[in-house]
């Protein structure tokens, strides 16, 4: 096993009726909280009301931070940035999914800058070590955002959605029920995600047989593919609505990728078409993997056949290498199954999009059993289409 280290700064209160915590987590910090939220429907969907409600009770004064998008711009950044400062926030509590929680992050370690921190981050290689303390209340679950320090930022006039560090939440609030007011397909969407985190950390390096990472990975593959076919059946179903909670933290708590060094290849792809054309991630993911994974599972047959017995329940066929391509091709199987597009023609991202500029933009990864060249991932993304 690879050595590592491990931590784990985030206190988690999970379950029905989870949001009572906030007030005695927020009497330990000042009186100033800014309430970070996306669009508008927390407010129809009376969740705003109920988070407003306890922060008046618990004599704090509320700053609105609303509007942050589904790929937060590294605009939105500056812009909470400014007023945390402005106003002197204490605390951020962020409400939604990975999107208002990633932009949290960032807000909260750029509040305490003097400098730009994207230049910070990717030129010069410094990360934040002062934050504005904050905390979550997930309701759009699937990115596992709330339990680490990593952030998607798009920044726009760059053409770049990258990953950033910013801070931990010291709490977050899960409770299965608050999915319920999310759209049935960004619940899909969003466990699609939670499968794709746990792919591409199962199919780092390194591939050894005994190692328990990849045990408990193959678990939580299964069990997000069990309980997508549950609420597929039967949209409110709170047990597979809180087993696909917990799956999403327990994907991004870095206990899967304890001893590993991750893929994410997919995802690299994903953020670029993501930089290009602002599309949904879940579904972007659930159109590449499988491209992706038909051109590098011949080169981990081992791992993917591995993957076909164990998470799909294929039997042995005469080679690994069929093993293996029925794996990938389960995969795709599911993708329809679930719902999801299998082109982004499908996700409706004009075909004339310049994918060159997106391969030639996208992270090369370790990769998991084969390093690509630009001009596969351009072939990657023509077969996307
Ligand atoms: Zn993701």
């Amino acid at each position: 096993m690879n050595n590592f280290t491990f931590s784990y700064p985030t206190k988690v209160y999970f379950g029905k009726g989870a949001m009572e915590h906030i007030k005695p987590e927020l009497a330990k910090y000042g009186r100033t909280v800014l309430l970070a939220y996306g669009g508008g429907s927390l407010r129809k969907t009376g969740v705003y009301d109920q988070i407003l409600g306890i922060l008046t009770a618990a004599g704090k004064t509320v700053v609105d931070f609303p509007g942050i998008m589904p790929n937060p711009t590294y605009a939105k950044v500056q812009e909470g940035a400014a007023l945390v400062r402005e106003k002197g926030v204490d605390f951020i509590l962020a409400v939604g999914g990975g999107s208002v929680i990633d932009c949290c992050k960032i807000v909260s370690a750029q509040a305490k800058l003097e400098e730009d921190i994207w230049e910070m981050e990717t030129a010069k290689k410094q990360f934040p070590a002062e934050f504005v303390p904050m905390g979550a209340v997930v309701t759009a679950s699937g990115t596992g955002s709330e339990m680490n320090n990593g952030a998607v930022i798009t920044h726009e006039e760059r053409k770049i959605k990258g990953g950033m560090m910013g801070a931990y939440n010291s709490f977050a609030v899960l409770d299965p029920e608050l999915t319920m007011t999310v759209p049935f397909r960004q619940v899909i969407s969003g466990a699609f995600d939670t499968l794709s985190h746990a792919m591409e950390t199962y199919f780092g390096q390194p591939h050894g047989h005994n190692n328990l990472s990849d045990d408990i990975s193959e678990a939580v593959m299964r069990s997000v593919i069990a309980n997508i076919r549950v609420l597929l059946r039967d949209h409110g179903n709170y047990e597979a609505r809180s087993e696909l909670m917990w799956a999403s933290a327990m994907a991004e708590n870095g206990i899967l990728k304890i001893g590993k060094v991750t893929d994410f290849q997919c995802h690299q792809l994903e953020h670029q078409l993501g930089a290009y054309t602002d599309c949904n991630h879940g579904q972007g993911l659930a159109v590449i993997h499988p491209v992706l994974y038909r051109h590098i599972c011949g080169a981990g047959a081992e791992k993917f056949a591995r993957f076909a017995r164990n998470v799909w329940g294929i039997a042995d066929r005469a080679t690994a290498e069929e093993t293996a391509q029925a794996g990938v091709e389960a995969l795709a199987d599911f993708i329809r199954e679930a719902g999801l597009p299998a082109s982004f023609t499908e996700m409706g991202i004009d075909p004339s999009k310049d994918l060159k500029a997106i391969a030639d933009s996208t992270n090369l990864t370790a990769g998991c059993c084969k390093k690509l060249s630009r001009e596969e991932l351009l072939e990657i993304l023509q077969e996307c289409v």
